[in-house]
């Protein structure tokens, strides 16, 4: 078992690969239930993450994620 360093790794919604926190962007669930970008990371509600790549950002569009402003 390597279990060095212990990283904060989150679940990208786009691609369901696991990443580490900085290379994900957070999103929080608005009022309207539109994900918007927590540039602070530090927004109070549910949050979810999100590789900032395009691809990803498609990806969870297309799982019929509302993002506004990626
Ligand atoms: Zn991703």
């Amino acid at each position: 078992m390597a279990n060095r360093g212990h990283k904060p790794v989150r679940t990208c919604i786009g691609c369901r690969q696991e990443g580490l926190k900085p290379e994900l962007v957070r999103l929080v669930r608005s009022a309207g239930g539109v994900l918007v970008v927590d540039p602070t990371g530090r927004a109070p509600g549910r949050g979810a993450y999100l590789h900032r790549q395009d691809s990803c950002i498609e990806a969870a569009r297309k799982r019929r994620l509302e993002i506004a402003s990626v």
